[in-house]
């Protein structure tokens, strides 16, 4: 069975794609009706049979292949991200080279992460056992990406579901769905038998058409919180694997290099426009700096280039879309009516919004509590490492975060204390590996990605035990 178009007549229309920077039209996508979900679901079983038959060196080869046809064409996914999801050359260009990596992970844990021996006789009464847990494919994977990292995120689901031997209907965001896409194409180039990644593009209807049939064994969402919330609801008895949203703090102590931690503030508030689920959202000063740092951080953000992504010296190019422009200024101005002090920025053109520094957030606005997912950072001054951790932790659900100090006492106290999945030392929370374990504390969170982990959460461990006649090994000869 091939995968649905809508040249077949099975979407019931299209929906146009375009370029965040200047609206230009550039590419058009099926648009899948929910009633079809169940046609991609039947598609997606035949692939999964056929993908858990697969040794796992087919498997591994696949995706080496895979990594090296990207890594060929990596100026050319670049410059499609740049056009589909407004991210900078810079940053699109190290997007695709960590796709390349993420691929490659995953054919390292397809060959070595095939289970492990049990020690039955480590326990009274289990003397004659003897036997392994292997790790089995789950079936059919949905997995839901979203609009900000277009390549690297769809292949963190695609490249650990494929080394465990599923098969995955994919559900790219309809506002940059083209380098998913391209890579489900990529696959099948590399000797991905059809079926095993078949692409649903659509809308939230089709998503939750397809999260919703019982066919599916889990759901990998990627996005925001109230699409996880829906998810959710309408999964039912199902595993599922929720990366969402983060408004991450950083805490700068009197001791750290300053020059140094304005420079990585900068790039971690910024970077992707501020649409990136780690950005820096909230740094914590100490007062002894405070005027310092601010002072710095303010001329470094007013020297950034911001505007056309396609061009090589720009630093911010725009948000996914115009209205997320305005949202952003939107949560902006509440804080600027609610007493926040307003240092640079809030100036929006279309989809281009600059990178805004405030400073006197109050503690209730949604700026200080939620994620603004935009180039909007606020500035605050603490005057004890105590009180810039029990700031810190205010909001609800978090991701990552991150301290700079000279003190490794200190830095090791708040990687105690910081309620997050991973704690930067040094550096900004905008700091990812694609083989660590990556993923939320407190609200919402649900699983790991990180390919190794993405890995353990799409397979499932079988034991096989074997009970033996004898009860000792023969005496050593
Ligand atoms: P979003 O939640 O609006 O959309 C994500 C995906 O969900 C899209 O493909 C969309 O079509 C689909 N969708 C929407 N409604 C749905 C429904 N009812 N049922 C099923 N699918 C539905 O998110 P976005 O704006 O594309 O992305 C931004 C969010 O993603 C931010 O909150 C960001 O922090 C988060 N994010 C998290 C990570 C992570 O790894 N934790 C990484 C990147 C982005």
């Amino acid at each position: 069975m091939n995968v649905p178009t809508f040249q077949d007549g099975v979407a019931s229309g299209f929906i146009a794609v375009t370029n965040p920077f200047d609206g230009a039209e550039i590419g058009k996508i099926a648009d899948i009706p929910p009633e079809s979900a169940q046609m991609l679901i039947q598609a997606a079983r035949d692939g999964a049979r056929v993908c858990r038959n697969l040794s796992r060196y087919e498997r591994a080869r696949i995706l080496e292949n895979c990594a090296s046809l990207v890594d060929r064409d990596k100026e050319a996914f670049a410059a499609l991200i740049v056009s589909e999801a407004g991210k900078t050359l810079r940053q699109a260009q190290k997007e695709v080279l960590r796709c390349v990596n993420t691929l490659k992970l995953s054919a390292d844990e397809a060959r070595r992460n095939g289970g492990e021996v049990v020690p039955f006789d480590a326990y009274a009464g289990s003397e004659k056992r003897q036997g392994w847990f292997s790790r089995e494919p789950l079936g059919v994977i949905v997995a839901i990406t979203p609009s900000n990292d277009p390549l690297n995120l769809v292949a963190h689901k695609l490249g650990p579901a494929i080394a465990g031997g599923n098969s995955v209907v994919l559900k790219p965001s309809e506002l940059a769905p083209l380098s998913a896409i391209r890579l489900a194409d990529y696959l099948v180039a590399a000797g991905l038998p059809p079926n095993i990644v078949v692409v649903a593009n659509g809308g939230a209807a089709l998503g939750e058409a397809l999260v919703s049939a019982r066919d599916v064994r889990m759901v990998s969402f990627t996005g925001g919180f109230v699409t996880g919330e829906k998810i959710a609801r309408a999964a039912g008895l199902k595993k599922l694997a929720m990366d969402l949203g983060g408004n991450a703090p950083v805490i700068v102590m009197s001791d750290c290099d300053l020059e140094d931690a304005v420079e990585c503030c900068v790039s971690g508030a910024y970077w992707a426009a501020g649409q990136n689920c780690i950005g820096t959202q909230r740094i914590l000063i100490h007062s002894d700096i405070y005027e310092r740092f601010k002072g710095r951080f303010v001329a470094l953000t007013q020297s950034l280039k911001v505007g056309d992504p396609a061009l090589p010296d720009t630093d911010i190019g725009p948000m996914i879309t115009a209205q997320a422009a305005k949202q952003t200024a939107r949560v902006v101005n509440d804080a600027i009516r609610l007493g926040a002090k307003l240092l640079s920025g809030n100036i929006l053109d279309g989809a281009v919004y600059a990178p805004t520094v405030l400073e006197d957030v109050d503690f209730g606005c949604d700026l200080w509590r939620q994620e603004v997912f935009g180039p909007v950072v606020v500035l605050q001054r603490i005057e004890s490492l105590d009180e810039a951790l029990a700031l810190a932790n205010t909001p609800e659900y978090s991701l990552h975060s991150g301290i700079f100090t000279a003190d490794l006492e200190v830095a090791l106290k708040a990687a105690d204390a910081l309620e997050a999945g991973g704690v930067m030392i040094n550096d900004s929370s905008d700091y990812r590996f694609d083989a660590m374990p990556f993923g939320g504390f407190k609200y919402g969170s649900l699983g790991r990605e990180g390919v190794r982990f993405a890995y353990e959460e799409m397979t499932q461990p079988k034991v096989v035990c074997i009970r033996r006649a004898i009860e000792k090994r023969p005496e050593a000869q």
